[in-house]
């Protein structure tokens, strides 16, 4: 017998259907012994919709406020899939983040988990409850409603599946694993059988929708087994997230150099043109950015010409005219010439753990991009992860090439 976190996504609660679909997929498990928390997402389009229609009231939405009704898309899923399990017989109940006493702090739409009171969960399980819990939501120690992040239903399995100290959270989504990039862009794209959780952090943060980036930190803070699955399968084995290079890969084969592909377009270019170049610059910049919570991805700054330089850093698209705001306040303090945005950005990242032990995977990158005549505007790297800023235009082309410079058809 084991304790099984399965969390199914927006499209696999997208309809009644769908739900009782569900539902006989958890009997399945229940019938062979397995205690089973089910973690549901709000129905497919159903937060985007209720987004949208809070900013038909205010255009940006207070997120308190917001966060009260957007919460509301995965409380309508929890009763729907509680009364889908009784009506094939099971015992089961539903529970709300904070019913459940899932304890967030208080940073309104992008929360964090600070602790889960599982003892109720354990007690419902072991009184034969299959437990369905609400994804993406919290209470903060107030009791305000919080929200976790778009995708936040995926932290949610995997915190309760570390908090339940479970044998595997399975994530059940309309792919049937993670795949080398996007089929979408690249239909020739394969799923990966296994992935190292480094890995699998890197495409998530560079913008690989399949799991939420906070959903896998947890998974490896807490060494949860995670497993990547689709809701549309009987049975497939889906890609298992590892935590060692060689568990789980064939060792017969060649472990490929890239593992994968992400690219993200929800990301902005923020440049801070002729600053002194002097100590304190970049605090100066990113010090009031830093306080107004807004996450900054890559950061760039020049080599100094004429005693000024340039500062340039990248922010989420929906945090850019907040950036600018803050930044044209402290303009005249810092001594910059100019601020300016660009949004018309996309980022395209390559990322293996092979890199360590590779070289000229940077220039096979770029001589890649060269060749088909796409500009890169900015590099970052990590051990395992090179990642360029492009014109957002040519996000899919240089994706495509990339897939086949690096052999991933064969992955
Ligand atoms: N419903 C939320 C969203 O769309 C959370 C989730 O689906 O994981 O972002
Ligand atoms: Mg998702």
């Amino acid at each position: 017998m084991a304790l099984i976190v399965q969390k199914y996504g927006g499209t696999s609660v997208g309809s009644p259907d769908r739900i009782k679909n569900l539902a006989r997929r958890v009997a399945r498990f229940k019938a062979l012994g397995h205690q089973i928390v089910v973690v549901v997402s709000a129905m497919s389009g159903e937060t985007n919709r209720l987004i949208n229609l809070a900013k038909e009231i205010m255009p940006e939405p207070d997120p308190r406020e917001l966060d009260v009704m957007v919460a509301t898309g995965e409380q309508v899923t929890i009763g729907l899939t509680s009364m889908a399990l009784m009506e094939l017989g099971l015992k089961a109940k539903s529970y709300t983040g904070a019913q459940v006493r899932i304890v967030t702090d208080n940073a309104h739409t992008k929360a964090r988990i600070l602790s889960i009171d599982e003892e109720r969960i354990r007690a419902d399980l072991n009184a034969g409850y299959v437990v369905v819990v609400a994804g993406f939501q919290g209470v903060d120690e107030s009791g305000n409603i919080t929200t976790l992040g778009r995708g936040g239903s995926d932290t949610t399995g995997v915190a309760l599946a570390a908090a339940l100290k479970a044998d595997e959270c399975q994530i059940y989504t309309d792919v049937d694993g993670v795949y080398t990039t996007d089929p979408r862009v690249v239909p020739e794209a394969c799923r990966l059988k296994s992935i190292t959780f480094e890995e699998m952090l890197e495409l998530a943060s560079q913008g690989s929708k399949v799991l939420q980036i906070r959903s896998v930190e947890f998974a490896g803070k807490y060494k949860v087994k995670l497993r990547v699955l689709s809701s549309f399968e009987e049975d497939g084995e889906g890609t298992l997230i590892t935590f060692e290079d060689s568990e789980n890969k064939d060792s017969n084969m060649e472990q490929p150099i890239i593992s994968g592909i992400a690219f993200n377009r929800d990301e902005a270019k923020v440049m801070v043109l002729g600053v002194p170049d002097k100590p304190g610059i970049a605090y100066q910049i990113l010090g009031p950015v830093a306080d107004a919570k807004i996450d900054v991805d890559m950061i760039i700054q020049n080599m100094g010409a004429d005693g000024t330089t340039d500062f340039t850093f990248t922010v989420h698209k929906n945090d850019m005219t907040k950036a600018l705001g803050i930044l044209n306040q402290v303009q005249g303090h810092i001594g910059a010439r100019e601020i300016r945005g660009d949004d018309k950005i996309a980022k395209v990242s390559i990322v293996g753990v092979g890199m360590r032990s590779h070289v000229g995977i940077a220039s096979q990158m770029f001589r890649t991009l060269a060749e088909e005549g796409i500009n890169i505007q900015m590099i970052s790297t990590s051990e395992i992860k090179i990642a360029v800023v492009i014109d957002e235009k040519y996000m899919e082309l240089a994706v495509r090439v990339l897939h086949k410079a690096f052999e991933l058809e064969e992955a």
